[in-house]
């Protein structure tokens, strides 16, 4: 998977692709679908919710252009595959999920893959997680209408945010945001792509 599915299409980022190959991703995925686990597609999770496709982990990965040592905030926990990639190249990892199903399954895998620097929260993660702000980097694996203010306000200066957002709940443009100064923030387009609906206050009414 890390070569053909990664390495192939330019993912190179030596601590992404060393991640990717410890993670075991069929722990992240319904016991029917093991087999499918290295396949190079998203998979269906509980919830009518999904596990992103590897490719596309990666590359938020990477975007994030993490260094070791940072506090990351993940929105959309789902499976805790991408927070258990995240936890193995940052220091210290919050995801919030806002299906108290899901939260408490991943919470659940993390503790028996033995991943000790993941804090699974339950809410809203448009609101972000005030509590362990500033973050170097923050990722959304879900898609909104705009970029949440409150991820931008808790964003470190110098610090990237990765997310979906388009003006429709399935189909998105990859943004990154940089906060360069207090009040200034650059943005860049990386690629197309197919989130499930970021739901929430500052994100989208329903999924
Ligand atoms: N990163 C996940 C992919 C999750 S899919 C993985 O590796 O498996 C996106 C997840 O975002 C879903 O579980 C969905 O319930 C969650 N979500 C959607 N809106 C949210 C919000 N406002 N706050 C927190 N989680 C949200």
């Amino acid at each position: 998977m890390v070569e053909w599915q990664l390495a192939r299409r330019g993912v190179a980022d030596p601590r992404v692709l060393a991640a990717m190959r410890a993670v075991p991703r069929e722990a992240f995925v319904p016991a029917w679908l093991a087999d499918a686990a290295y396949d190079d597609r998203p998979l269906p999770i509980d919830a009518g919710q999904t596990i992103s496709q590897p490719y596309i982990v990666a590359l938020m990965c990477e975007a994030l252009r993490l260094e070791g040592g940072e506090t990351v905030l993940e929105i959309g926990t789902g499976s805790g595959y991408a927070a258990a990639v995240l936890a193995r190249i940052a220091a210290q990892v919050h995801s919030i999920e806002r299906l108290p199903a899901l939260a408490a399954s991943a919470r659940q895998r993390l503790h028996e893959l033995v991943v000790a620097n993941v804090q699974v929260h339950e809410g809203d993660g448009t609101l972000g997680w005030p509590a362990a702000a500033p973050y170097e980097a923050i990722v959304v694996t879900a898609g909104g209408p705009r970029v949440p203010p409150a991820l931008l306000e808790q964003l470190a200066i110098g610090g990237r945010l990765v997310i979906p957002v388009g003006p429709e709940p399935d189909l998105q443009d990859l943004l990154r945001v940089t906060r360069t100064e207090r009040d200034r923030h650059a943005r860049e387009v990386l690629c197309g792509v197919r989130f499930v609906p970021l739901v929430g206050a500052q994100g989208w009414d329903r999924g």
